[in-house]
């Protein structure tokens, strides 16, 4: 019974050796970095940086009219009732936030059935902010693409792509956040419809995440973006933070959405978790 035991135990931790092989060693072959583990994480030897705006009722959320901002009332202090509570309201494309594959795409998965394996993954990060500079309705390019590959190694399997504008500077004035013209037109950046393609096509990804209100580019009207990653039974990941403070490799990403049941999407924490210091 003891020997039974014992080789139950055993297997318990080869199986979670294993997982955490897996887990950690593909997020970091490129950087040469191999040694990242749950221990290194939990014992507090690894930078972990938050991608996730607060939410609260200045956060930017898609400028539709059914779209409302998000807004939290207090339903119990610890003066008036010995315990304090809230209640919130809020639409699902609003602050940080996931795109489900079923948002644009008939057939696909809702928020609660994404996968979880595909929730976590290496980031790459592709910097365009220099760019976007000259232009806000610059579109990320397969050139941007292949010149990120050729400084830092081919997209590893089941990466999931940011994209660094340089639009969250703007994230305090929804105003020039969405940044709309006189026609009403938004003009912020995106991924090219031939970007996005390639890397449904010729590289293998979990999804995409970018600095701004969409994955498309601000003036698009058909939203092409959308339909090709949710297509392909892919998430995106909207107003995203932080992605200055990560490098273009090496950090592994958690991806937690709000588990709404048959739901669009919703409010997401995202974990960049970087290699051992
Ligand atoms: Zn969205």
């Amino acid at each position: 019974m003891i020997n039974k035991f014992l080789s139950i135990q055993k297997m318990i931790k080869l199986l979670a050796f294993l997982l955490i092989t897996t887990l950690f060693s593909s997020c970091h072959s490129y950087a040469a970095i191999s040694s990242t583990s749950f221990d290194d994480v939990t014992n507090g030897n690894c930078t972990i940086i938050d991608l996730t705006y607060s939410l609260n009722k200045s956060n930017a959320y898609w400028p539709d009219p059914s779209y409302a901002p998000f807004k939290y009332r207090t339903l119990a202090t610890l003066k008036g009732n010995g315990v304090f509570s809230g209640a919130y309201s809020t639409p699902e494309h609003l602050g940080t936030h996931l795109d489900a594959p079923n948002h644009f795409e008939e057939n696909q998965p809702s928020v609660d059935e994404i996968e979880l394996e595909t929730l976590i993954g290496p980031a790459i990060v592709i910097d365009i902010s220099d760019k976007v500079e000259n232009n806000v309705d610059y579109e990320l390019t397969v050139e941007d693409i292949s010149r990120w590959e050729e400084a830092n190694g081919r997209i590893q399997d089941r990466s999931i792509i940011l994209l660094n504008t340089g639009w969250g500077r703007r994230w305090d004035d929804y105003n020039n956040y969405k940044n709309a013209d006189e026609t009403n037109k938004l003009h912020f950046p995106g991924y090219s419809v031939k970007a996005a393609g390639f890397l449904i096509e010729k590289r293998n990804i979990n999804g995409i995440g970018i600095d701004t209100l969409s994955a498309d580019y601000g003036v698009s009207i058909d939203f092409a973006v959308h339909h090709i990653i949710n297509g392909a039974g892919k998430y995106i990941l909207e107003n995203v933070t932080n992605l200055d403070k990560l490098p273009p490799t090496g950090a592994t990403l958690i991806i937690a959405p709000i588990k709404i049941e048959g739901g669009s999407g919703g409010q997401t924490r995202i974990w960049a978790i970087l290699p051992p210091h």
